[in-house]
């Protein structure tokens, strides 16, 4: 890996024309439907030089924090395709997104709704805003990304929609301008996206009978990556995911379908590079020691989640490792008894897919310094 000579690991490397494929195939997919809007979903991955391509394929941007405003003002998105979303947006956020004249705001409760009038009020400005509302329907993932059921604290319930409703339409600062929805993360079984069609089918035909008029409905995100064959997998099934909505979600004339998708857009194209410190015999396993941890990549400890590990320096036969980080915690392990290639001390390793949710949610802990991200055109 000649490529990588030199550069102080652990790093993560993004796959810039994998990023572009797949920017391309949903561009091509989505752009079968008429009123499909793409946005990104900046929490996935802030990295800017990311967020420059992402824009240049011309997706909006899906914020949940001031800080996340600014980072895609500053990449070139435009702020009539910002939206902001939150259950617990600041008084300094919801300015900042006025100021920037933002497309809309997602609103998750009544104190937040009186909250952004009062603020455009004091601007002499009227802010977009769309109900983010709880579906209560589950998803087939991890329990702690599961984001649409009636436990979690996400959204407006859906019995209190229409007045919620009511009250926006009756202030003079804010404009209701649609509906939002996200039922959670890495959402492999189409069945999922269908069960939020069908809800969404069911509040429009409640709403249009009491004349109420909605522009735009926001299905949010959550299509998953193959964490186990990145390989034979590397652009997530765009075709499946935009027909789905296609087939059972029943826009009306004139109205937008807007999508905000994280993972499935940087997932693939992102590796956490490290390098084996230590092969260690224990009495029971053998450990491959690296010198990245769950400060770099915390998805393993946070989720259990997997992510497929290759060792890039060496091609020998396959022998079974714990892959262990440096960091004073049971849970700094990012794969138990899996095969990897003969490892040896100053060998790398490639932690694959971990575009999204990796390198935005690196920390400190340890005092140890963030890693840092390069794309392809840097490290040729
Ligand atoms: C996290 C999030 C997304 C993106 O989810 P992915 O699973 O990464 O596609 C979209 N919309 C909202 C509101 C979110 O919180």
């Amino acid at each position: 890996m000649d490529k990588f000579k030199g550069i102080e690991t652990p790093f993560y490397y993004y796959d810039t024309e994998l990023l572009r494929d797949t920017l391309r195939a949903i561009n091509t997919e989505a752009g079968k439907y008429e009123g499909f809007c793409v946005h990104y979903a900046v929490k996935a991955n802030a990295n800017p030089k990311l967020l420059n391509v992402i824009c240049q394929a011309g997706l909006g941007a899906d914020c949940v924090s001031g800080g996340e405003i600014r980072a895609a003002v500053n990449a070139g998105f435009p702020s009539s395709k910002i939206v902001f979303a939150g259950v617990g947006k600041t008084d300094k956020e919801i300015e900042l997104g006025l100021d920037k004249n933002i497309f809309c705001f997602n609103v998750e409760s009544v104190p937040e709704l009186e909250v952004i009038n009062s603020l455009a009020a004091g601007k002499g400005k009227v802010a977009n805003v769309a109900f983010r509302i709880n579906p209560d329907v589950g998803a087939h993932t991890h329990a702690n990304i599961t984001t649409g059921l009636a436990e979690n604290k996400f959204g407006i319930a859906m019995d209190d929609m229409e007045d919620v409703i009511r009250r926006a339409l009756a202030m003079s600062n804010v404009k209701f301008v649609g509906l939002h929805f996200h039922i959670g993360s890495q959402i492999l079984d189409m069945g999922d996206f269908v069960a939020l069609c069908n809800r969404v089918n069911d509040l429009q035909n409640m709403l249009e009978a009491r004349k109420v008029v909605v522009e735009n409905i926001n299905v949010g995100g959550g299509l998953g990556i193959d964490y186990t064959h990145p390989n034979r997998v590397p652009v997530p099934d765009f075709k499946s995911y935009f027909s789905t909505y296609a087939r059972h979600l029943k826009l009306r004339k004139g109205q937008k379908l807007h999508f905000e998708l994280g993972r499935s857009v940087v997932g693939q194209c992102g590796s956490l590079i490290t390098r084996v410190l230590y092969v260690k015999q224990g009495t029971v396993k053998q450990f491959a020691i690296v010198d990245a941890g769950m400060t770099d990549l915390i998805r393993p400890a946070l989720y259990q989640a997997y992510h497929k590990i290759e060792n890039i320096s060496c091609d020998a036969s396959p022998k079974t490792y714990d892959v262990v980080g440096p960091i004073c915690e049971s849970s700094d392990v990012f794969a138990k008894a899996v095969d990897i290639d003969e490892c040896h001390r100053g060998d790398l390793l490639a932690i694959r897919s971990a575009g999204a949710y990796g390198e935005i949610m690196a920390s400190q802990y340890n005092c140890r310094p963030l890693p840092k991200g390069y794309i392809a055109e840097e490290l040729q």
